[in-house]
């Protein structure tokens, strides 16, 4: 048949993996095609994942603040919300990041094909070529033959079968367009996604109910990180409901009744105006005719890869949500780095010690390497060093003291195997916990490292020498 491009690398999807694993392929000399459905580069994280999702988080951090500056003898009125305009502030931070990736493959000579792709074989692709800001298919096609493929193609919403279709009823990504404020919200699933959104609307002015089928909120973390976060947070929220499933949806003109199951259920229906369902996303491997080209997928959608991010096709590789957990972007990024090396011939490998989560709600909440209770179940014996906040100085001019760092050790090698971090800014505090298991540092190594007073960052250096039991810091 006939080929309209050929090139050494074809990645399949634009998001942080694919783009990362485009401009690494094309720096490394490889003529290389990023094949992208949408209009934008960048995929879910920037266009309808975490740039969108912090934006307003930054703005609502601010709006919640300003409420306590009072107590240190500063009042503003109450705040003027203008949703047209927190929209575009939203939209123009979206557009100046997607800007910037389209100007960094066109300096890369990176070739983007805007379609739906699907495999034909092994070495060609056929894409679907779409146009206007979405995805409007146009019916014209394009094939490209490849020397080498990298699957990028992410993944979506999970969707609740017995919901009805309804605009009142949606998904992280309707939540982010911020269509208006809802009177009434209910967020099914407690999870980091949902969480994030209910701190946004919740500031908005919206009252809101959580329901959560398993025995706690934000899944991975230490349970005592995420109970800082649960008292400081226990004003904010109308009900958390634990143990609890949404079980039935029905549309009614003053809003969608919505029946619950569970220890936390309510007996009454609860009318919402705003449903956000936010229980998990789902790999998009079943969508691209992987077999086709002979590439295993999962029942679930997921692509089996190695170490290497090759699936069980020698010359394809897959990266991102699309070959498992955890689905974030900083994963997706290093995955895409190692898929470009090896295909350019280099012994590069996906062997991290650690992946960060970071719930940038407020507080923050950020953990690295084993938790506590992960350390538990795999019969790792452990040691702790805990530095509450309550005796930072910077936490306490910050009136925020309420959270606590806390790192834990190998008892037997001594090295640091994790780490979690609630309060505000945990999530950028993280990375110094992150660098120290990478580089096996141990309690002294962190300990005896200066750090800079009075920070944030300080409790790290203080959690260790807390572990070694000598922090003159703490009573
Ligand atoms: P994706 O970003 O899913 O990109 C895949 C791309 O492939 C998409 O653009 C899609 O259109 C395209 N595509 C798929 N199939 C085809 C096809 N057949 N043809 C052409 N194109 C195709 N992660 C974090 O690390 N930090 C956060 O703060 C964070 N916040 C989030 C907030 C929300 C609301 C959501 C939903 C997610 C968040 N995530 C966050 C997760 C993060 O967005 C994902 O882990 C990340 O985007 C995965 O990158 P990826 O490259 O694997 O795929």
């Amino acid at each position: 048949g006939k080929v309209d491009h050929e090139c050494e690398v074809l990645v399949l999807g634009a998001g942080p993996g694919g783009y990362s694993a485009a401009f690494r392929s094309a720096d490394l000399g490889m003529s290389t095609i990023l094949i992208e459905r949408y209009s934008t580069l960048g995929g879910v994280c920037l266009n309808v994942g975490c740039i969108p999702s912090k934006a307003l988080l930054h703005t609502t951090a601010v709006m919640d603040e300003v409420k306590t500056m009072s107590k240190h003898g500063i009042s503003y009125g109450a705040p003027k919300i203008e949703i047209d305009q927190l929209r575009g502030y939203k939209n123009s931070v979206i557009a100046k990041l997607t800007g910037g990736l389209a100007g960094m493959a066109k300096a890369r000579k990176v070739t983007v094909v805007r379609g739906l792709g699907r495999f034909l074989d092994a070495n060609h692709v056929e894409v679907e070529l779409t146009q206007g800001d979405g995805q409007d298919l146009t019916g014209q096609k394009e094939v490209i033959r490849f020397q080498k493929a990298i699957i990028a193609a992410g993944s979506q919403p999970v969707k609740l079968p017995f919901l009805p279709e309804d605009s009142r009823i949606v998904d992280s990504t309707g939540a982010l367009l911020l269509k208006s404020i809802p009177k009434r919200m209910l967020v099914i699933g407690g999870g980091i996604i949902g969480l994030e959104m209910a701190t946004v609307y919740s500031t908005l002015g919206s009252r809101i109910d959580i329901a959560e089928m398993m025995d706690g909120l934000m899944a991975g973390a230490d349970r005592d990180l995420e109970k800082v976060w649960e008292k400081f947070n226990a004003g904010r929220f109308e009900k958390i409901m634990l143990k609890t499933r949404a079980s039935k949806a029905e549309v009614k003109a003053d809003g969608i009744a919505v029946s619950f199951e569970g220890e936390g259920a309510p007996t009454e229906p609860q009318t919402y105006d705003l449903v956000l369902v936010a229980v998990g996303r789902t790999p998009n491997g079943k969508k691209i005719d992987a077999a086709a080209a002979g590439v295993v997928v999962d029942e679930r959608g997921f692509v089996p890869v190695d170490n290497q991010m090759r699936t069980n096709v020698n010359h394809i590789f897959a990266i991102g949500d699309i070959v498992g957990q955890p689905m974030l972007a900083h994963k997706a990024v290093h995955e895409g780095h190692v898929a470009a090396e090896v295909a350019a011939g280099e012994k590069s490998y996906f062997d991290a010690k650690q992946i960060p989560s970071v719930a940038y709600t407020d507080p923050e909440v950020a953990w690295a390497g084993l938790t506590e209770e992960q350390c538990k179940a795999k019969g790792i014996a452990y040691e702790k060093g805990l530095f509450p906040w309550a005796a930072s100085g910077r936490a306490i001019a910050n009136g925020r003291d309420e959270g606590f760092t806390k790192l834990i050790f190998d008892a037997t090698s001594k090295r640091i195997i994790g780490g979690g971090i609630v309060g505000t800014h945990a999530g950028d505090l993280i990375g110094e916990v992150c660098l120290a298991i990478e580089m096996g540092a141990d309690a002294v190594d962190i300990g005896k490292t200066i750090h800079p007073h009075p920070t944030l960052g300080e409790s790290v250096g203080l959690a260790a020498e807390a572990a070694l039991g000598h922090c003159t810091d703490l009573p």
